[in-house]
C-alpha cells in the first residue's frame, strides 16, 4: 500500500485530467459521456475519470484518485484497467487519454483484420517522440473491441510482450476496433500531443480513402 500523495500533486493532477477531458470535447472527441483521461500524481497513484461523468465538464470529485497494483475504486470506469496496465508497464508514463473519435472508431474497423494501421510519409508523426522523420513507419496497433475488459487487457499485454523483442519503432498508442483510440506520454502535454497527432493522422488516411483525383 502507497503512502497518499501530497496534495499538490493531487490537485496538479486533477486539474491535468480536467483540462484533458475539456480539450477533447471542444474538439468533438468523446460525444455521449465516453472516453476516459488519467494522469499519474506519483509513482503509487493515478488520477483517473470516474464512470458516467461528462468529460468534457469535469468537477474535482468526477476524478479518483485510484492507488496503482490494487483493485479498481468503486465507480471506476470498466476501461480503468486498460489506463493502469499502461502506467505499470512503463514508470515513464506520466498520462493516458483514451477518445472515440469518428477517424479512431473507422480506421480501427477498416483496418482490424491486418491488426495494425501503418503511418508512413506523413510530416506530423515528428509528433511522436522519439520520431525524427517523415520516412519512419509507426504501425498502430488495433484490438478487437471486448466488453470483458481484463480480457482485452490480456490481449494487449500479450502484444506488448511480442512488440517489445522487435525494433520497431513502438506507436505511443493504440486502437480498439470500432471503438476508438489510446494515446500516452510523459507527461499530459506529450500525451495530448500524441493523441491529437494520432487523430489528425487518422484523420488524413480517412480522406485519402475517400479522394479520388
Ligand atoms: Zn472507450
Amino acid at each position: 500500500m502507497h503512502p497518499l500523495p501530497p496534495h499538490d500533486l493531487v490537485k496538479g493532477a486533477i486539474e491535468a485530467v480536467i483540462a484533458a477531458g475539456s480539450f477533447a470535447s471542444r474538439r468533438g472527441w468523446i460525444p455521449a459521456t465516453s472516453g476516459n483521461f488519467s494522469v499519474r500524481v506519483d509513482a503509487g497513484h493515478v488520477a483517473l475519470t470516474r464512470s458516467g461523468a461528462d468529460k468534457g465538464a469535469l468537477s474535482q470529485e468526477d476524478v479518483l484518485i485510484q492507488p496503482l497494483r490494487e483493485s479498481l475504486l468503486p465507480n471506476s470506469s470498466a476501461e480503468a484497467l486498460l489506463h493502469l496496465d499502461i502506467y505499470e508497464d512503463d514508470p515513464l508514463v506520466g498520462a493516458v487519454f483514451h477518445i472515440h473519435s469518428r477517424a479512431a472508431a473507422l480506421i480501427s474497423r477498416a483496418h482490424l483484420e491486418a491488426g495494425f494501421v501503418r503511418l508512413t510519409g506523413w510530416e506530423l508523426q515528428k509528433a511522436f517522440a522519439g520520431v525524427r522523420t517523415h520516412e519512419a513507419a509507426i504501425d498502430i496497433p488495433i484490438f478487437v473491441n471486448d466488453q470483458n475488459i481484463p480480457e482485452l487487457a490480456v490481449r494487449i499485454a500479450e502484444h506488448r510482450a511480442m512488440s517489445r523483442n522487435s525494433n520497431r519503432l513502438t506507436s505511443p498508442g493504440y486502437l480498439i476496433s470500432s471503438h476508438g483510440l489510446y494515446a500516452w506520454g510523459q507527461n499530459s502535454r506529450e500525451a495530448m500531443r500524441h493523441l491529437e497527432a494520432f487523430d489528425a493522422l487518422l484523420e488524413l488516411l480517412l480522406l485519402e480513402g475517400a479522394y479520388q483525383p
